[in-house]
């Protein structure tokens, strides 16, 4: 997120991303609700996205990030997560949990060379995003703590604003996490980005 405000993204920018969560129908139509709303990448996404590796563009088998991780990783498609407990673990499960720390450090590296993160910062964010879920995993009924969308206030939030909670994530939040009416009215108190969540849900449930 850091890294996107530095390279100047724009909210048409940001607001695409958004289509790999809601339709187009909904976001494009409706940028008010989502301009405060970002959506997070996962590793692969990042890493390709800044182009952290380097492609042979003279090779045409290296078609993109995608094919030079299958290079890495080949087996990585075929990991049973229920298998976890099975001991010792098979070099194939060595090999796939050991990627995401690879990719963290490639990342971490790339990120501290572009001056994306500032080490102080960082701490108190990571802290408060940790925060929101008081030391347990989430549910997986718990559609308001499972998402990819950025949780509102983790990368600014000052402290001295006044702060009310909202009704689906239960966090306290100051007046710019909601729209005007759901600030005044406690049953109405929804923020940003549990709305968004919430019109997702009724999609997928209807
Ligand atoms: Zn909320």
């Amino acid at each position: 997120m850091n890294s996107r405000r530095q390279r100047g993204e724009n909210q048409w920018k940001q607001i695409s991303r958004l289509l790999a969560f809601l339709p187009g129908r909904e976001v494009y139509r409706k940028q008010y609700f989502y301009s405060a709303v970002h959506k997070l990448s996962g590793l692969e996404g990042c890493v390709g996205e800044h182009k952290i590796i380097k492609i042979q563009k003279n090779d045409p088998s290296k078609d993109g990030f995608d094919s030079v991780m299958r290079e890495v990783y080949p087996d990585i498609l075929s990991v049973t997560h229920s298998d976890w407990l099975i001991r010792p673990l098979s070099e194939q499960y060595l090999r796939y949990s050991s990627r995401d720390a690879y990719l963290i450090s490639m990342l971490y590296a790339h990120f501290k060379e572009r001056g994306y993160i500032n080490n102080h910062r960082l701490s108190t964010q990571s802290a408060r995003y940790v925060s929101i879920f008081q030391g347990a995993r989430p549910l997986v009924t718990d559609i308001f703590h499972r998402h990819c969308l950025l949780p509102l206030h983790i990368l600014d939030y000052n402290g001295s604003a006044e702060t009310r909670p909202c009704i689906s994530c239960r966090r306290s939040l100051p007046q710019t996490a909601y729209p005007p009416q759901g600030w005044k009215t406690p049953s109405k108190r929804q923020c940003w980005v549990c709305r968004a969540v919430s019109v997702k849900s009724n999609m997928t449930t209807r």
